[in-house]
């Protein structure tokens, strides 16, 4: 498939200077069924940037539950802990919102029941601390394409949610979401055209059988995909072998990944 190389569709990585801030915990409220939103709060949130709605910052917990915040801070070799420190638990999330003047952002946790982060969002309570890093960088995907399409799983949803938010109303959005429980299927607010189909949790090629059976529009396109990292490596299969995308029109991030802790690797 070709590619225009027009500047308007230019994807554009930023890099933003690293940044720890300890937050607390103003509000939470469950916007799903397995799905919490929590509102942290701080005065170091005046400057707080988050460039795309793909990008993570690396929420930071007690290394053990009950135990001191001990938080890191950039110095000339990067992050460094006070002598004897243990280093906190770090898992990567989206923001999801925030709102400088207010001093306030939103992170939306998927409760899966079985992990640091998960399971202290499950008992936070309001005045609760953490630790938040970054983002250190954005990968900016225009808004300009013709279509976007956006695939997942329940750990993309804030992601997804939020480009949704930001497309104009000349954009046309496919969107493809796997859920296991059909409890934390939504409607999302968008100005574009969002043609929206919600998969159930099944084999690990479930999403990339829904990715496979679409039609895409003509015109020029961006994909990005968020998920398990098996399930994601599939959809971006299909993408560039099946659809024929040009890799420089896909972007695919194993959010998470089966039987290990806190993974994060970007796909292609
Ligand atoms: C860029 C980026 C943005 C992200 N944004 C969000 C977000 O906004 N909201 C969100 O909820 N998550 C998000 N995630 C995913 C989140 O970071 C992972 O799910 C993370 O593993 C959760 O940490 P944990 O401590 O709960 O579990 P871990 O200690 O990391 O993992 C413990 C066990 O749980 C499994 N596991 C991890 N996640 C899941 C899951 N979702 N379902 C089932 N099993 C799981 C692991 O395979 C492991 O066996 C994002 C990830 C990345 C890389």
């Amino acid at each position: 498939m070709n590619t225009s190389t027009s500047p308007s569709l230019v994807v554009e990585r930023v890099r933003h200077t690293l940044q720890v801030r300890r937050l607390t915990v103003q509000a939470i409220e469950r916007v799903g069924a397995n799905f919490l939103r929590i509102r942290f709060a701080g005065d170091s949130l005046h400057d707080f940037v988050s460039a795309s709605f793909d990008d993570h910052a690396k929420l930071m917990l007690p290394a053990q539950p009950g135990q001191p915040l001990v938080l890191p801070q950039p110095g000339p070799d990067g992050l460094a802990l006070p002598p004897g420190a243990e280093k906190p638990a770090m898992r990567d999330y989206t923001p999801r919102q925030y709102d400088n003047a207010a001093r306030v952002l939103d992170i939306e946790f998927m409760l899966h029941g079985d992990g640091a982060a998960s399971r202290w969002a499950e008992s936070a309570q309001v005045g609760d601390e953490v630790g938040l890093g970054g983002p250190r960088g954005s990968f900016v995907v225009p808004t300009a394409f013709d279509w976007h399409l956006l695939v997942g799983d329940e750990t993309a949803i804030p992601a997804i949610a939020r480009r949704l938010e930001e497309l104009p109303e000349t954009a046309q959005a496919l969107v493809v979401i796997e859920t296991a429980d059909a409890g934390d299927r939504r409607a999302f607010d968008s100005r574009a055209s969002v043609q929206l189909h919600w998969v159930e949790t099944g084999a690990t090629d479930a999403l990339a059988r829904a990715v496979a059976a679409l039609t895409l529009p003509a015109g020029e396109g961006f994909a990005w995909a968020g998920g398990e990292a098996a399930s994601i490596a599939a959809v971006r299969q299909v993408l560039v072998g099946q659809h024929g995308l040009d890799k420089s029109r896909v972007r695919a991030s194993a959010y998470w990944k089966r039987g290990s802790a806190g993974h994060h690797e970007t796909l292609g």
